[in-house]
């Protein structure tokens, strides 16, 4: 940040919930799928079709709500928000009105010392969630002539989460995204997946000269659709209000778009072309209702959330904040690596998620709950490692790729191949006899100062050993060859 300047940053997020049918109606709700072939006449609009409310939405936001130690409103209500374009069939979206489901929560992000001068933890305010319905998608690349309408998507449960203008720099808007990512993903409620929409980010930006309490004109930048084109582009929005504002040039709220291709966002409508929705409370449905037995039922089913557990699995484990921020990705990615950790050991369950099986998963397009290999099954490999039964190399490249093709157990696959290293001391020493014979030249040359041959020998050694021999014999042994 430009010294005297000073960014205000807030989020508004839109969340797909993970519900099984539509808001309002029972269509299925899910990516994909043949054109309109997920809708009904609620979600066409047409004429006398009522909105029934999906209860389990509702539950979702509570979730939400407890997990941002947010007010439940007791009673709120829907409002229709109308507009016209092509993928609204009703001409109205329903979203709620003035009182919101989920009310002044928080959220706490490490702060970004670049403009904090520390990265002590600050909290950012949330200022509501609100439940309302998605509109379809129009399509205007299919035809010149015409855009086509594709209405699954349409009535499609969403939480909006508001965030306080409380951060103050994209790097900080990143951490509060992710940080929000992870609880709507942990808590099952949102797929999170950005590329596919199911939680999509709007980026409001203003600056002002440091020092100052109120806050400069904002812009709202839409269609980040990924984490970086958040952070760019309210990097590329920042510097552009302090280069307007040193030219002292007067500039108006507006709505940006931002340009993935070009790194720049581009006016899209300002304040004087402001829509009017003409708001009124939706007539077709009942006020919205929340009793205290509700929140507590929820509340009992609230998993144990993201920064709790990184503060538990880096004690109970002695891992690294960076390694527990990884395997922290999904529930039930930590899940995993937990049950793995608790039957071998915790630093090397990590190095094996965040390895092998996160590349497995890469490769195959995986997701951890339809990985092939059980849990115990890893833990085994990790323990006859740890008993030296096998070297790490050999249950990386030989065991893990036939655990995965179902050869059977670790222990049988290493029985089968005749994996397991071999720590018989008076054989290896035979066998660095005879490396050491074949080679009198490098011998000679060690001998006389060229350190570097040592790992020559160790490399022939293990050849010789067909990469089964214990390697930590292996140098004590060629240690003390050398010593003669
Ligand atoms: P709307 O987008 O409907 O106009 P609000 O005025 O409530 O709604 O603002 C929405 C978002 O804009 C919130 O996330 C809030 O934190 C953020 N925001 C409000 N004022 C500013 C500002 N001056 N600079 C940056 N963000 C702001
Ligand atoms: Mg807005
Ligand atoms: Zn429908």
């Amino acid at each position: 940040m430009k010294p005297g300047f000073e960014a205000v940053i807030g989020l508004e997020i839109h969340v797909q919930l993970l519900t099984k049918s539509k808001m309002f109606c029972a269509c299925r709700n899910g990516y994909g799928g043949a054109s309109n072939a997920h809708t009904c006449p609620v979600c066409l609009g047409l004429p006398g079709a009522l909105p029934v409310l999906n209860r389990e939405a509702v539950r979702m936001a509570l979730l939400l709500g407890l997990a941002l130690e947010a007010h439940i409103q007791p009673r709120s209500i829907f409002y229709r928000k109308q507009y016209f374009y092509p993928d609204l069939p009703k001409g109205y979206q329903i979203t709620q009105g003035p009182v919101a489901v989920v009310e002044e929560g928080h959220i706490t992000i490490p702060g970004d010392p670049a403009v904090r001068g520390n990265a002590d933890p600050v909290r950012i305010r949330i200022e509501r969630a609100h439940l309302e319905e998605d509109a379809g998608k129009s399509n205007h690349e299919l035809s010149d002539k015409a855009t086509y309408v594709d209405l699954n998507r349409a009535g499609v449960p969403l939480l909006e989460i508001v965030g306080g203008p409380d951060l103050r720099s994209a790097n900080e808007a990143y951490d509060y995204l992710k940080a929000l990512h992870r609880l709507v993903v942990f808590l099952g409620i949102c797929d999170g997946n950005m590329e596919e929409g199911s939680f999509r980010c709007d980026a409001n930006v203003s600056v002002r000269p440091k020092g100052d309490k109120a806050f400069g004109t904002r812009v709202e930048v839409k269609n980040l659709n990924s984490f970086r084109n958040v952070k760019q582009a309210i990097e590329f929005e920042t510097y552009r209000h302090i280069a307007m504002l040193e030219k002292g040039e007067a500039f108006t709220q507006e709505t940006r778009g931002w340009d993935a291709d070009k790194g720049e966002t581009k006016s899209q409508r300002t304040k004087e072309a402001a829509m009017d929705y003409r708001f009124f409370p939706e007539p077709d449905l009942p006020a919205l209702t929340i009793t205290a037995e509700e929140i507590e039922a929820t509340r009992r089913t609230l998993p144990e959330l993201p920064e709790a557990r990184r503060g538990r699995l880096i004690h109970d484990y002695g891992l690294t904040d960076y390694e527990a921020g990884m395997l922290l990705q999904t529930r039930a990615f930590a899940d995993y690596f937990e049950a793995v950790a608790k039957a071998s050991n915790g630093k090397q369950a990590a190095n094996w998620m965040l390895g092998e099986v996160s590349r497995t998963l890469n490769d195959t397009g995986r997701e951890i709950e339809t990985l092939n290999l059980a849990s115990a099954q890893l833990a085994e490999l990790i323990q006859l490692v740890e008993a030296k039964t096998i070297n790490l190399n050999t249950a990386k490249e030989a065991v893990f790729p036939a655990l995965l093709m179902g050869e059977g157990t670790a222990r049988e696959i290493v029985e089968k191949r005749g994996l397991a290293q071999v720590s018989d001391r008076h054989a290896i020493e035979t066998l660095v006899l005879e490396v050491i014979r074949a080679h009198p030249e490098q011998l000679v040359q060690l001998k006389a100062g060229n350190e570097k041959l040592k790992g020559f020998f160790v490399g022939q050694v293990m050849k010789a050993g067909k990469g089964k021999v214990n390697p930590q014999l292996v140098n004590e042994i060629l240690e003390a060859a050398f010593a003669k």
